[in-house]
């Protein structure tokens, strides 16, 4: 039997977070007196990290976070970096810390990234917050952006989690991983049983047949083939994979043109709910980003 999978758009769940977020900020400014306080930190000019970075501070600024976008240059020295991270520790008008990666080579990102006051890593890779995941509960304080942002969009579209099969592809430290984890908590949004598959597994479609809900990051083009979707499933594409370029009509500059990792076109007749690249998890992440941030505030002040 063929179906029109649900489109799971990134875009308009992202829309309505913000606009929680942005009223969440107001009641707390007139309560408190205070709004949460996002610092991205970048060395260089790398035009792609400098595009991110405006868009994360672009976005504080909407929802009306004090916001501190500090460039530096690319011969900032480590302990320089490191003098900075403190001062961004010590400032009480600031929540979250995000370094825009990656850093210049004679720098050790890891050593930068672990001097970030935990309670302030909004992007939620440090090893303390790593490990509050992996403990679970109320343990947790920052879940990484992109598995958060995911788990948003599978409660959001009404998908049940509990009990349900998720295999996720990929064990990466920033997707695979960590959703994995979170899928298996006892709690909402989650409880499922959960599998994760990688290169050095036997029989990846034997695996992704039997998922109620597919979680794909591998960064392979098209590597999930139609026929191995349960049909009905939740497919998640994490992918993005610059295929081509193309000319824009907008503005006449060259473009990627960009795939995920699951066919989509085949594999939406047979999903019963499947995100589109672009426009599906990509716009999630920033959004999680600024949720992270308004939770550190929170936490701060002890309120719900
Ligand atoms: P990564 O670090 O390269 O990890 C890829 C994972 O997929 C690895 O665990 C690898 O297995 C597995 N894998 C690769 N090819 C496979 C295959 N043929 N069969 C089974 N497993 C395979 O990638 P990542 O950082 O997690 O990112 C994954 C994709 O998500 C990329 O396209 C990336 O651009 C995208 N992404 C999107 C967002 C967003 O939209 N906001 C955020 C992050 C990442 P091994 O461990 O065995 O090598």
């Amino acid at each position: 039997m063929k179906m029109s999978a649900k489109l799971i758009k990134g875009t308009e769940i992202r829309e309505v977070i913000l606009e929680e977020i942005t009223a969440e900020v107001a009641r707390i400014k007139e309560k408190h007196g205070v709004v949460p306080g996002l610092v991205t930190i970048l060395a260089g000019e790398s035009p792609a990290s400098v595009s991110y970075v405006t868009l994360k501070i672009k976005t504080a600024h909407r929802v009306g976070f004090h916001e501190i976008q500090d460039n530096q240059p690319d011969t900032i020295s480590e302990e320089d970096l490191l003098g900075l991270i403190d001062k961004y520790n010590n400032d009480d008008s600031i929540n979250g810390i995000l370094v825009q990666l990656p850093l210049p080579k004679h720098i050790d990102a890891k050593k930068i990234l672990n001097a970030i006051d935990p309670d302030k890593d909004v992007d939620g890779f440090h090893p303390v917050n790593v490990g509050r995941l992996m403990i679970g509960g109320s343990a947790i304080k920052f879940l990484p952006c992109t598995p958060a942002g995911i788990q948003e969009m599978i409660v959001r579209s009404g998908i049940e989690t509990k009990g349900a099969e998720v295999v996720v592809v990929g064990r990466s430290n920033i997707v695979g991983k960590p959703i994995a984890n979170m899928m298996l908590q006892k709690g909402e949004g989650a409880n499922a049983t959960v599998t994760i598959v990688h290169t050095s597994t036997k029989d990846l479609a034997s695996h992704c047949k039997r998922a109620d809900i597919l979680i794909v990051a591998a960064g392979v083009p098209d590597l999930v083939k139609p026929e191995w979707i349960k049909p009905g499933a939740c497919v998640i594409d994490v992918g993005v994979n610059r295929v081509a370029e193309k000319i824009s009509e907008k503005t006449g500059k060259k473009i990627a043109i960009l795939k995920g990792d699951v066919d989509f076109e085949a594999a939406k007749e047979i999903a019963g709910a499947i995100t589109p690249v672009p426009g599906g998890v990509g716009p999630m992440t920033i959004t999680m980003l600024m949720k992270n941030t308004l939770s550190s505030l929170k936490y701060k002040l002890g309120v719900e």
